[in-house]
C-alpha cells in the first residue's frame, strides 16, 4: 500500500466533518482515533446552528435517530436579574448529545463515505511520523500536532476547571421545559445541565482553582458537591435526586493557537482552539472547522497553486472564528458577573473590544442612514468610485474549493468585500458610476448578478456610499428638505 492522502488523527465532530467530507470527494483517508471507551462520556448542548452542517455532511438522519433529548431553548439565572427563558429562534430545536454517541454516529458515517478507521491510541511522535501527504490534527485539547507545531497559547483569565455529574431524580424534573439547558451563576463560578433522558440530567459547575473558594482536600465529590451547594436554583432542583455517577474533572481553559496550518497539516476543531463551554458552540465551531479544513485540504491537494492560499485562507478564518468567540464569551460572562465582585469574574468580564465594536456599528449604522437619506434625496445618481478602495483578488471557498475572486479592498479592510447583504457589491461598485438612476442600477445588477431583493440592495447601496466604496460626485447637491 502506497502512502495514504490524508491521514486525519481523532473522530471527534472536527475530525468526522472533515474525513467525511474529504472520503466523499475521492481522497484516501484514514481516521486513526482512541479505542471506544477510552474516554469519559461529556454531555453537550448542540445549538439549532449545527443543523445546517449535519444537512451539509447528509447525516441528519442519522443524528436525529440516535435517541437525543431536542432542546427547545435555555433557562439561565444569570448574575442578580430575573431568570430569563431562551427559546430558539424560529422554533427550531437542539439536541442535548452526549460526546461518544454523537461520535459513534459520526464516525460510522464518516466510514460509509469511504474513510477507512482504525483505533489505536496515539502518541505526538507518531503523529509527527506516520507517512502522509496531508495530516490533520482533530485530537481535540490533546492536540497531538497542534501541542509541537502550532503553538497553543492559554487565554489569560480564562483558566475553568469543570465537574461534571449524572443525576436521577425519581419523579419528572419540575421546570417549565425539561429540554432546555441550565445555566446559573454564582459568587466564584457557574452551573450548567442538561437533560440526558426523561429521568437524568447531567449537571456541572464550572470553577477557576486560582480563585473560586473550593472544598479541597477530601476529593472531587466534595468539592463538587460543595460547588452545588452555592447555587441556588440547581441546589434546589437537585434536593430530591441521586447523583448517580461522577463528578468527573475537565479542563475547560481557553486556549488559540499562533498559528494554524503548515505545508502538510492543519490543526482543526478543538486541537486549533478552545472557546469556554458557556457559549455552547464547542461542537459546531469544530464542525465549521472541519468542513473548513476539508475544503483547504481538497484544494491544496487538487490544485497545488492554490495550497498557500487556502491554507492561509484556513488559518485566518480560524484566527478570526477565536477572537469573536473570545469577545462575546467576555460580554456574556460581564451579564452574569453583575452583582459580583469575586475576582473569578472580574478577571473574564472584559467588555472593552465588545464596547468598541457595539460603538463601531453604531456610527455605521448612522452613516448608512444618512447615505440612504441622501440618496433618497438626490435627483439622480452621480456617483464614483472611492479614492481609497481597489479591487483586488482575495482566495474564497466556491463550493468544495479554494479560489481567488475580486474583492473591494480598504486600508481598514485589507481582506476585503465581494457580498453584504447577500448582494454582490463588487458588481454593484463597477456598474454605478455609469447609470444615473438607482432603478437602472438595480436592474443592471439583477442582469450581472442575478435576482436580489431590492430592500438588501438599497442597504448595500446605502453601505458602499457610508463606507466610501463609492463617493457622491462632488455637483450632486441634495434637495433642500421641503
Ligand atoms: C466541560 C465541557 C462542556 C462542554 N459543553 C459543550 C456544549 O454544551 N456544547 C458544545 O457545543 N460544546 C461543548 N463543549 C466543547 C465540545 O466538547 C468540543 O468543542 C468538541 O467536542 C470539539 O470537537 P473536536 O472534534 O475538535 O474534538 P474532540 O471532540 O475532543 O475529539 C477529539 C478526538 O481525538 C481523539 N484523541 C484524542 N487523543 C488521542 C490520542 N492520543 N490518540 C488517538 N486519538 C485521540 C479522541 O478520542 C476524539 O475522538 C464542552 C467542553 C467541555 C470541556
Amino acid at each position: 500500500m502506497g502512502i495514504p492522502d490524508i491521514l486525519v488523527f481523532g473522530a471527534g465532530p472536527a475530525g468526522c466533518t472533515a474525513a467525511r467530507l474529504l472520503a466523499s470527494w475521492g481522497h484516501a483517508v484514514t481516521i486513526i482515533t482512541r479505542p471506544e471507551g477510552a474516554g469519559a462520556a461529556l454531555a453537550e448542548s448542540l445549538t439549532p446552528s449545527c443543523g445546517k452542517f449535519f444537512d451539509l455532511l447528509g447525516i441528519r438522519d442519522a443524528i436525529d435517530g440516535a435517541g437525543f433529548v431536542r432542546a427547545t431553548g435555555n433557562t439561565v439565572w444569570w448574575g442578580r436579574g430575573e431568570p430569563r427563558v431562551e427559546m430558539f429562534a424560529h422554533d427550531a430545536r437542539g439536541w442535548q448529545a452526549t460526546s461518544i454517541v454523537l461520535e459513534r454516529v459520526m464516525l460510522a458515517e464518516a466510514e460509509r463515505a469511504g474513510a477507512r478507521v482504525e483505533r489505536r491510541l496515539l502518541t505526538p511522535e507518531d503523529a509527527a511520523a506516520l507517512p502522509a501527504t496531508f495530516r490533520l490534527d482533530c485530537t481535540g485539547r490533546a492536540g497531538l500536532l497542534a501541542r509541537s507545531r502550532a503553538g497553543r497559547r492559554m487565554e489569560e483569565g480564562h483558566r475553568t476547571v469543570a465537574l461534571a455529574a449524572t443525576w436521577r431524580r425519581p419523579d419528572a424534573w419540575p421546570l417549565p421545559d425539561p429540554t432546555h439547558t441550565l445555566i446559573e451563576s454564582y459568587a466564584d463560578g457557574w452551573a450548567w445541565s442538561v437533560p440526558l433522558d426523561e429521568t437524568r440530567r447531567a449537571v456541572a459547575v464550572m470553577v477557576d482553582p486560582r480563585t473560586t473558594d473550593l472544598a479541597r482536600g477530601d476529593g472531587a465529590r466534595t468539592t463538587y458537591l460543595g460547588e452545588v451547594g452555592k447555587t441556588a436554583r440547581l441546589r434546589a432542583l437537585l434536593a430530591p435526586a441521586t447523583l448517580e455517577s461522577g463528578p468527573t474533572g475537565w479542563d475547560a481553559s481557553m486556549y488559540a493557537s499562533t498559528t494554524y496550518a503548515g505545508s502538510d497539516w492543519l490543526v482543526v476543531g478543538d486541537a486549533a482552539s478552545f472557546v469556554d463551554p458557556l457559549s455552547s458552540a464547542g461542537v459546531r465551531k469544530a464542525l465549521a472547522s472541519g468542513w473548513l479544513a476539508a475544503i483547504a485540504t481538497h484544494t491544496a491537494l487538487s490544485n497545488p497553486s492554490m495550497a498557500s492560499a487556502a491554507l492561509a485562507f484556513f488559518a485566518a478564518r480560524e484566527a478570526e472564528v477565536y477572537a469573536n468567540f473570545l469577545m462575546l464569551t467576555r460580554r456574556f460572562l460581564h451579564d452574569a458577573a453583575e452583582g459580583q465582585a469575586h475576582p473569578f469574574w472580574a478577571e473574564r468580564a472584559e467588555t472593552r473590544e465588545w464596547d468598541e465594536r457595539r460603538d463601531r456599528e453604531q456610527q455605521e449604522r448612522a452613516g448608512v442612514q444618512a447615505a440612504y437619506e441622501r440618496l433618497r434625496l438626490a435627483p439622480e445618481l452621480r456617483v464614483h468610485r472611492g479614492p481609497d478602495v481597489r479591487l483586488e483578488m482575495r482566495p474564497a471557498i466556491a463550493g468544495h474549493e479554494i479560489v481567488f475572486e475580486p474583492r473591494l479592498i480598504t486600508p481598514d479592510d485589507p481582506a476585503g468585500v465581494r457580498f453584504l447583504h447577500d448582494i454582490d457589491v463588487v458588481t454593484m461598485v463597477d456598474l454605478a458610476p455609469s447609470l444615473r438612476q438607482v432603478p437602472d442600477l438595480f436592474d443592471a445588477c439583477v442582469g450581472r448578478a442575478g435576482p436580489m431583493d431590492l430592500a438588501a440592495f438599497l442597504t448595500a447601496l446605502a453601505t458602499a456610499l457610508a463606507r466610501g466604496w463609492l463617493v457622491f460626485a462632488p455637483e450632486i447637491q441634495p434637495l433642500p428638505r421641503p
